[in-house]
């Protein structure tokens, strides 16, 4: 099933006496595909739980619409939407095994949805094994590994068959390792149940990792949605080129003079039309190729071997911040003595910006 956003907002009253009011969603408008994988990124309080909130119906629109398919479902309560949620923190009941957390939902059907007691366990079983706990129905939640406890949490939530998955940051309480496993785990279930599902994470590594696509918030406003590798190679702005990627892009100030664009002194590309203008000039850290006679003259820092590559440190009198990061393959033999390093582009990992609203300038380097 789809999930349309219309034109959504969210106003939450300002804490405090003269506090003015938040608005934590500002006018959102984005279609999710059927059976798609929806990953919703952004900076901590930019929205996201909110969002998902709205779109389950635990709280109401200021103003705009969410659709289920055709269905308008934006004044209907969550608990007739069919939505399956799963929390950071499981919010399993402690005093239930595992079994009864998962059956707990069914228990409340009614009218012709309502099942005998063998039509529930068969469900909650097969839940439980396509989240691999079917081994420890009998267990309480303080018996369970947080990863375990995730997983009853998710099965919990398919058990009720919902039209929609929604998760909010279901990994943030995991540790590093626990986390890379959970998240390929939400991913196959995700493809065998082909159930649309919005994954919230202000983890830009594990929304590109999983998603079919993304949806990326800043400030309540939508910034970009795309394919994570096209948001990555094409950001809209510069927020956007800022947030994903690790290393982090590294921003430089420049300008755009008769045709060129330069770093500081140095002419890094040929630009056709482009007016004069400052701007800002983001380089991927895999846009930089070591070669004596590159146009980028730079003052060696560091070099750290990573093993399957190598990361350069160093600094240019044009650049924000103290020092940018370039990463080679460990291939290329680095002199780490030098007190200058010298690169050439790739024209593709060089993203200019305007200076005066941050987007991004559509422009051919050569
Ligand atoms: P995120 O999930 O991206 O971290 P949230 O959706 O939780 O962000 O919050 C977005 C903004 O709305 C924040 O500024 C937050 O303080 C505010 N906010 C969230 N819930 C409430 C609430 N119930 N009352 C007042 N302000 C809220
Ligand atoms: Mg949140």
């Amino acid at each position: 099933m789809k999930i349309v956003l219309e034109h959504l907002t969210k106003t939450f009253p300002g804490r405090g006496k003269n506090a003015p009011d938040v608005k934590a969603v500002n006018d959102l408008t984005f279609e999710i595909p059927d059976g798609k994988l929806v990953g919703l990124l952004g900076p901590s309080g930019c929205g996201k739980s909110t969002v998902l909130n709205l779109v389950s119906g635990l709280l109401k629109v200021t103003s705009g619409k969410v659709f289920f398919d055709d269905d308008d479902v934006t004044n209907i309560p969550a608990e007739y939407r069919g939505v399956g949620i799963v929390f950071q923190n499981y919010a399993l009941y402690p005093h239930l095994t595992v079994e009864k957390n998962i059956l707990f939902p069914m228990e409340n059907f009614k009218g012709d949805k309502k099942l005998s007691k063998q039509q529930m366990q068969e469900r909650a079983l097969a839940a439980a094994k396509l989240v691999q706990i079917d081994g420890l129905m009998d267990r309480k939640p303080a018996e369970l590994s947080g990863g375990q406890q995730q997983r009853v949490a998710i099965a919990r939530a398919l058990v009720k068959q919902p039209r929609v998955l929604l998760m909010d940051e279901p990994l943030s309480n995991l540790d590093a390792r626990l986390r890379l496993q959970t998240r390929e785990e939400i991913r196959r279930i995700q493809r065998e149940t082909k159930i649309t599902t919005v994954f919230v994470t202000h983890d830009q590594e594990e929304a590109m990792s999983i998603s079919d696509l993304i949806i990326v918030m800043k400030d309540g406003v939508l910034q970009q949605t795309g394919k994570p590798q096209e948001v990555y190679d094409n950001p809209a702005n510069l927020f956007v080129a800022k947030f994903l990627g690790t290393p982090p892009i590294n921003v430089f100030h420049g300008c755009v003079k008769g045709g060129k664009l330069m770093l500081g002194d140095d002419v890094i590309f040929k630009v056709k039309h482009v007016e004069d203008q400052d701007v800002w000039v983001a380089i991927r850290p895999e846009g930089f190729l070591l070669d004596k006679h590159g146009c980028l003259h730079c003052q060696l820092q560091n070099v750290e071997v990573m093993g399957r590559d190598v990361s350069i440190v160093a600094t240019h009198p044009a650049m924000e911040g103290e020092s940018f990061r370039a990463i080679i393959p460990s291939t290329t033999r680095v002199d780490d003595e030098a007190a200058t390093v010298s690169f050439v582009l790739h024209p593709e990992k060089v993203l200019p910006f305007s200076k005066a609203d941050e987007t991004r300038i559509d422009a051919k380097l050569v």
